[in-house]
């Protein structure tokens, strides 16, 4: 069994609120949302983060902004606008050491983010 949070979410060994999932991507709202509409999306394989993607990852990352532009229409907030955030090291608060791709809308974003 993986120790990686977003891993056993993606193996279904721990509850989230799963929004859309393709062939290489989850999707699932954030538990501690920091805007109306934030849904995290992952990718089925482990990647620690943004800083470990090489050239291989093309079609994966492909496949995430494809799955949060989906979300970000059913979710309703493809018109009105939404953010898609990747949080690498520290200084930008990164606590899970699984790649995810924030998408947060739902209401107006502060720039830069706080
Ligand atoms: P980051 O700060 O970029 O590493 O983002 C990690 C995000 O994961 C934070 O926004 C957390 O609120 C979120 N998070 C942590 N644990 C869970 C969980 N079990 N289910 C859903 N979201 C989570
Ligand atoms: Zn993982």
């Amino acid at each position: 069994m993986s120790d990686c949070l977003f891993c056993r979410i993606v193996a279904g060994e721990i509850p989230a609120e799963v929004v859309a999932r393709t062939p290489g991507t989850v999707a699932f709202r954030d538990i501690d949302p920091k805007a109306p509409t934030h849904v995290l999306v992952v990718p089925t394989d482990h990647v620690d983060d943004a800083a470990a993607l090489g050239a291989g990852h093309g079609a994966m990352l492909a496949e995430l902004v494809a799955t949060a532009r989906s979300v970000a229409e059913a979710e309703g907030v493809a018109s009105s606008g939404y953010r898609l955030v990747f949080n690498v090291g520290d200084d930008a608060g990164n606590t899970v050491a699984h790649l995810h791709l924030h998408l947060l809308g739902g209401r107006s974003l502060d720039w830069p983010p706080g």
